[in-house]
């Protein structure tokens, strides 16, 4: 790839990037079958990724009629790489296995090893024959909805799709790599304003977010509610607290230490909790959850917001569920996308149905969501929240940040892109909308 990546950063069009022969191998981050048991018997907490995530050369897959080889010059870390890379709840090459059943193209996934990573920005470098909207030259940012447009269950909302996967996790060939195979239908332009790095930390995370507030597939948010937002400065929180502010709501932020507090203070947040300082128990042990604890919660929140909130923006799953359903609004909504704590919930029903609220399950976007909340990262009305940046060959590294819950916003990794700052076509943009908002948890985390 290093004749790409030449070509690319010389600001090669899209014919010479076509006419250089593509390799039979690329570099990648993967995770090994043969290493699924590795970490048998050992806490959830002490699996180590730098131990299991492996960088190295892998095959280039044949390409389908309806995909694009992607050059990707940034990528970025996600929770579901750290799931991967720790195989938990489950490895990840069982879901590899069954769309390998699944045709003979879905046959090239199941392999001996998992390339990870569900985010990215390149350039595309060849397209399959039945692509349309995508050539070699164009710069893109890549979503992670992986769907069988064949299937009639994905042409409602693509996320219903009975084999709607995410790119990365559920399939192979994932986005921290020198190369990555996608589907056509996951390409959005990639914001013109911003570097690599930047461009290629938003996709999952923000397209989450939007599908989980602001879609009428998620809780729908309008002007004046007051969003409870946990884990406010992390990956999906950032862009909640955006996504809020925008929309004109009110967040209130829930962080774990001063300086994150400071962050969402600079984000414009004036309703902060620190969990930490609160020092919260929701749970009296292991079996047995304290209301009191979730009621004086619901005062903090009160007493900040002047309100209960209308919408709860859920995720750390078993440790907060409880409280979260407790202090949601009557008749509000309560959305969650994940269980980062345990996703064997516990939650008194009282509470749920004599105030009449709703628990609304919501899991990454569509194409539609996503290219609308690209289109926000494009315009300049949401930043990118990367804090630190890392080389592809430290993915071990960052992704044992993220695990440890040690980063603030994303952390994006270099793959082609040889140094932090390139790839900004559009510095009038970037001035116009500013540097300083850009680059906020940039500067935080350095
Ligand atoms: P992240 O960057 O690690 O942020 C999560 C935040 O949650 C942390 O910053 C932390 O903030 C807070 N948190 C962690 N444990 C907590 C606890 N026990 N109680 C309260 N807060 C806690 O991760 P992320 O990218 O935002 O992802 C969060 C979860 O969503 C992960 O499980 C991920 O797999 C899932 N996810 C799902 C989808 C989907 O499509 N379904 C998409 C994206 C992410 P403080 O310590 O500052 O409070």
């Amino acid at each position: 790839m290093q004749a790409f990546r030449e070509a690319i950063l010389a600001g090669a069009g899209g014919e010479e990037l076509a006419a250089l022969p593509l390799p039979s191998s690329y570099r990648a981050a993967y995770v090994s079958r043969d290493d699924a048991a590795m970490f048998e018997g050992v806490e959830s907490n002490d699996k180590d990724p730098r131990k299991s995530l492996h960088v190295g050369d892998v095959a280039v897959p044949e390409l389908a009629p309806d995909e694009a080889y992607v050059a990707v010059m940034a990528g970025a870390i996600n929770f579901n790489t750290v799931w991967t890379s720790i195989f938990e709840p489950l490895p990840t090459f069982g879901f590899l296995d069954r769309l390998g059943k699944e045709s003979s193209w879905g046959a090239r996934h199941a392999l001996p090893y998992h390339v990870v990573g569900s985010d990215a920005s390149g350039v595309v470098i060849r397209t399959g024959s039945a692509v349309r909207n995508w050539k070699p030259g164009d710069k893109v940012t890549i979503h992670c909805n992986y769907v069988d447009d064949q299937d009639p269950s994905a042409h409602d909302d693509s996320m219903l799709g009975a084999n709607q996967r995410i790119w990365g996790f559920e399939t192979n060939f994932g986005g921290l790599a020198d190369l990555t195979v996608v589907k056509a239908n996951q390409l959005m332009p990639k914001p013109t304003h911003l570097t690599w790095e930047e461009a290629a930390v938003n996709a999952l995370c923000n397209s989450t977010a939007y599908r989980m507030l602001v879609s009428r597939n998620g809780a729908a948010m309008q002007q004046g509610h007051k969003v409870l937002i946990w884990g406010a400065t992390g990956g999906i929180g950032s862009y909640a607290v955006q996504h809020v502010l925008n929309g004109g709501g009110t967040p209130i932020g829930v962080v774990s230490s001063p300086a994150k507090a400071e962050l969402l203070a600079d984000m414009g947040v004036e309703a902060i909790i620190d969990r930490k300082a609160a020092n919260y128990r929701f749970w009296k042990d292991e079996h047995t959850q304290d209301e009191s604890e979730w009621r004086r919660l619901g005062k903090d929140i009160r007493a900040l917001a002047g309100d209960d909130p209308d919408i709860v923006f859920e995720h750390p799953g078993r440790q907060t569920m409880g409280a979260s359903v407790f202090v949601c609004k009557r008749g509000g909504v309560i959305v969650t996308c994940a269980a980062t704590s345990g996703y064997m919930i516990e939650y008194d029903n009282r509470h749920l149905w004599m105030r009449l609220k709703t628990i609304k399950g919501s899991h990454f976007a569509n194409y539609r969501e996503a290219w609308d909340a690209n289109q926000l990262i494009y315009d300049g009305k949401v930043q990118p929240p990367l804090s630190a940046v890392y080389p592809l060959t430290e993915v071990g590294e960052a992704t044992y940040q993220v695990h440890h819950n040690l980063h603030e916003g994303k952390i994006g990794v270099l793959c082609l892109a040889p140094e932090e700052g390139l790839g900004i076509d559009d510095p009038e943009k970037r001035a116009a909308i500013g540097e300083d908002r850009i680059t906020a948890f940039r500067r935080h985390g350095a």
